[in-house]
Formats: structure tokens, C-alpha cells, sequence
């Protein structure tokens, strides 16, 4: 690990504008957040007005595009179905929706997100609605092909362990009838496909914690909540 001394020679040229951009950036280690701290407090810029800037370059950076024929928000390939919203791209309605749930989810606080991942993972399982089971997002794997056409998938819902295991011996299923058809992907992807769901059946995933994918189900299902709210207050 660099000290903090290496980031403060490293970004004392930077702009303003650009530090706000790094800080928000939520992968920096805690040496730079420091050093990009200590920097825009020389320059003015003190704690109190530091957080609002960093929400507010946090949303902006959802409103950014690649200016590619990929989506913005998945990365997924956007060339032929896209869906179009203020000069962004993306490659379904749900990655647009998402997008525009994460930049409002900026200004939940964080400990709320986390507490509400909590109460989902303690709670009822959202499919079979039994109990005290470990709810979790597991991923399930699919593929089909006709000819020279393959589609394959990762798709996750969130659930407790057995109908995790169940869907993923369906989706198994699924791939082993249908995934062969296709040349060359369906060959290649189809066995790639089948050991994927068997891996994610063998994994027990005990842990008390959210996992990451959790939480971010959270923020969007919290983000969610209150724009319907506000929706309803602002109709009446
Ligand atoms: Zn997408
Ligand atoms: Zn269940």
C-alpha cells in the first residue's frame, strides 16, 4: 500500500473538479480518499460542503454515456433493440430503469440500505415464502440454439437456497435439451452453461452477512419504494 504522501504528490495537480470525481469513485483506498481530502480542504472546499459534491458526482456519473453501441448501464451489446433516454443508450427498459434507480438511491444513506438488505435476507423467501431460510440474488445460467443462432443468459432472482436449487436444476434442464442446437456456440457455450448451474447448486452460502449483490437489490428496491411514494404524494 502507498502512504498518503505518494497520493498527495500524485494529485496535487489535478483540478477541482476531477478530485470530486476520484473521491466518489468508491474503489479508492483509504490513503487517497485522505490525500484527496487534504487537498480539496487547502483549496476551500471543507467537509461539510465535500459530501453533497460527492453525491452530486456520483449521480452524474449515471448520466454519463460511452457514446457506443453498448448499453451504458450493463455494457451488454444495445446495436440493433435500443432503448434511447437523454443522449444514453441501453439495452432494455430495466437497465434504464435501473440506472435512474441508482443515481436517486445516492441520497438514501448508506446504513439504511444495509439494514434494509438485512430484513430481506431475514425475511420471508420471496418465491416459496417460507422462513428462516437464507435468502440470497442467486445466479441461474441458460442457453438455447436453432441453427446458426445461440442465446445464452445469466439471470439472478433473489430466494432461499432450495428454490435457488431448483431453478437451477430447471435452468440445467433447460440447457441440456435445447443448448446443443446451434453451431459453433452452442457447442461451446452449452457445457459452460451446465457446470455453472451445478457449481451454484454445490455452493451453500450460510454466511449471516448481505452479500454485495444483496445489497445493491436493497438500493434499488428502497430507491424504488420512494419514488413510488413520491409519485403518490405529488398526485394528490
Ligand atoms: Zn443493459
Ligand atoms: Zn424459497
Amino acid at each position: 500500500m502507498y502512504p498518503k504522501e505518494y497520493f498527495l504528490e500524485r494529485f496535487k495537480t489535478e483540478e477541482t473538479e476531477e478530485l470530486l470525481h476520484r473521491y466518489a469513485a468508491t474503489d479508492l483506498a483509504d490513503e487517497a480518499k485522505e490525500a484527496i481530502r487534504s487537498l480539496l480542504q487547502s483549496r476551500g472546499v471543507d467537509d461539510s460542503i465535500l459530501q453533497p459534491l460527492v453525491i452530486q458526482a456520483r449521480k452524474a456519473a449515471y448520466r454519463q454515456t460511452k457514446g457506443t453501441t453498448e448499453c451504458d448501464f450493463c455494457g451488454s451489446s444495445a446495436r440493433f433493440s435500443a432503448v434511447l433516454d437523454e443522449g444514453q443508450r441501453f439495452c432494455s427498459k430495466s437497465c434504464l430503469r435501473s440506472a435512474r434507480l441508482l443515481e436517486a438511491s445516492e441520497d438514501i444513506p448508506k446504513e439504511a440500505i444495509f439494514q434494509h438488505a438485512c430484513r430481506i435476507k431475514e425475511g420471508p423467501c420471496p418465491s416459496c415464502q417460507r422462513t428462516l431460510t437464507r435468502i440470497e440474488v442467486r445466479p441461474y445460467y441458460r442457453v438455447w440454439s436453432v441453427g446458426l443462432f445461440t442465446q445464452w443468459t445469466k439471470r439472478t432472482h433473489i430466494c432461499c437456497l432450495s428454490c435457488g436449487r431448483k431453478t437451477n436444476l430447471e435452468s440445467l434442464i433447460f440447457s441440456v435439451v435445447l443448448g446443443w442446437w446451434g453451431i459453433p456456440w452452442g457447442l461451446i457455450i452449452t457445457p459452460g452453461q451446465i457446470i455453472a448451474n451445478i457449481t451454484e447448486m454445490l455452493r451453500s452460502r450460510g454466511d449471516s452477512e448481505p452479500s454485495a449483490e444483496l445489497i445493491q437489490a436493497a438500493r434499488l428496491d428502497l430507491a424504488a419504494r420512494r419514488y413510488k411514494e413520491r409519485a403518490l404524494q405529488s398526485n394528490g
